[in-house]
């Protein structure tokens, strides 16, 4: 159960500030994270500052630099071109045979991802302590961290890709209507009508040698989707290698945000810092077209892997209140376009992190205290594999994880049209 020490931590700020002390008499977290009390909640986009957290350029400059510092543990490679010619990169570092892929930003307004895996990296490359060596001979972990750069650059979810660039690219398909998940209308607050783009978290396939057909198109969020995007190529080539060398992909973990407004479902004045899931597609074994999966789909393993990343938090919730407010995000989700969805299906234990609040609702608050509780979470689960105490977690602890309670925010447009949008999933996960 979530360690409860933020109440007399409330308590004790109450007091001092109505006998007149100061902030800075509480504990740094402690007062740090008054501010998440939830009153008011908003998820109307406004025009956030987001410089706090790393860009494109920053991130270049980042990788180069651990890659440097580490000595040559952390290789650096560029995996190949967003649409619009930035550069994706992939960081590698241990040599063990259990792979691990980490990837984050695929929504470009879900920022917190890449600044965790910069702090991860750096760390595992450059440290000589005991468990480093453990992780570093165990296992062989590859992040891509910022996998959406241009959407990054244009903090927005989407990419930036027309459907005239996708059938200028793929032939067969300028007979077929665009892609369900192609946006062109305001979202977010952002106008995608003057700059398209897609939702590339449903541009997946567990086929990771399918080739666009024209017949597949627009497609649903309960069908799969085509790999039209060069960010999510780059992506699946990177797991299909991983999957060549060690024969299976064992842990991938995608980071993400979710809105601002969800509370704790027994505590409707704490908001929820993170939630997590291992469950993203149906039984495959039940479901038409995805039998062929069945066979290597491991739920029970995702859920322990989530147990662990839980474990971890609970654990470091005992100095900083905020990293026991944990939730399962929903687990009626049925989206094999996603990553998660595809590699799941492929037999990769999966995690998603979805942390508080769009880069537009939030900007910057709470980045450092976000940053880590992804930081905390990845940590436990990496150190769980390693160790193999993963294979000892209980999977039905997982089901114990509370679910997300309700969204208290005052809307906007966006959260309005979730209401009757049967595209409802857009705007999440
Ligand atoms: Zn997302």
């Amino acid at each position: 159960m979530p360690v409860r020490r933020r109440s007399a931590a409330l308590i004790a700020f109450s007091t001092l500030t109505l006998l007149g002390a100061t902030v800075t008499a509480l504990p740094a977290h402690a007062a740090q994270d008054q501010v998440m009390l939830a009153t008011t909640c908003s998820e109307t986009p406004r025009d956030l500052p987001v410089n706090q957290f790393t860009d494109h350029r920053e991130l270049g400059v980042e990788l180069d630099r651990i890659e440097r510092v580490s000595g040559g543990r952390v290789e650096v490679e560029q995996l190949g071109h967003s649409n619009r010619g930035r550069a994706i990169w992939s960081a590698r570092v241990g040599t063990g045979r259990k792979a691990v892929l980490l990837t984050s930003e695929i929504h470009g307004n879900e920022k917190t991802g890449t600044d965790a895996l910069l702090d991860l990296l750096d760390w595992v490359g450059t440290s000589e302590s005991a468990k480093a060596e453990r992780w570093r001979s165990e296992l062989t972990i590859v992040a891509i961290p910022k996998m959406n750069p241009d959407g990054a650059e244009l903090d927005r979810r989407g990419n930036d890709m027309t459907w005239q660039e996708v059938t200028a690219r793929f032939p067969q398909l300028r007979g077929s209507r665009p892609a369900w998940n192609y946006y062109t209308r305001s979202l977010q607050g952002d106008d995608y009508s003057a700059r398209p783009g897609f939702d590339i978290n449903r541009d997946y396939h567990p086929n990771l040698d399918y080739v666009p057909r024209e017949e597949d198109f627009p497609g649903t969020s309960a069908q799969t989707g085509w790999y039209l995007s060069p960010e999510t190529r780059a992506v699946r080539d990177v797991y299909r290698g991983l999957t060549a060398e060690f024969g299976e992909v064992d842990t991938y973990v995608d980071l993400h945000h979710q809105g601002a407004c969800y509370v704790m479902p027994a505590e409707p004045d704490e908001f929820v810092t993170l939630s997590i899931s291992g469950r993203f597609v149906d039984d495959p074994a039940t479901t038409p077209g995805l039998e062929q999966y069945a066979d290597r789909y491991d739920l029970d393993y995702s859920k322990r892997l989530n147990v662990a990343v839980n474990n971890a938090l609970q654990a470091a919730a005992a100095n900083r209140p905020a990293f026991g407010n944990i939730t399962l995000y929903p687990q009626d989700t049925n989206l094999p376009g996603t990553g998660l969805g595809s590699f799941a299906l492929n037999g990769s234990g999966t995690v998603l992190f979805e942390v508080r609040g769009q880069t537009q609702t939030l900007g910057q608050q709470h980045r450092a205290m976000l940053v880590r509780s992804v930081y905390v979470g990845l940590d436990g689960m990496l150190s769980s594999i390693a160790s193999g105490q993963v294979n000892r977690l209980d999977p039905a602890d997982y089901d114990r994880i509370p679910p997300r309670g309700p969204n208290i925010g005052t809307g906007g447009a966006d959260a309005e049209r979730r209401v009757d949008d049967p595209r409802v999933d857009v705007l999440e996960h």
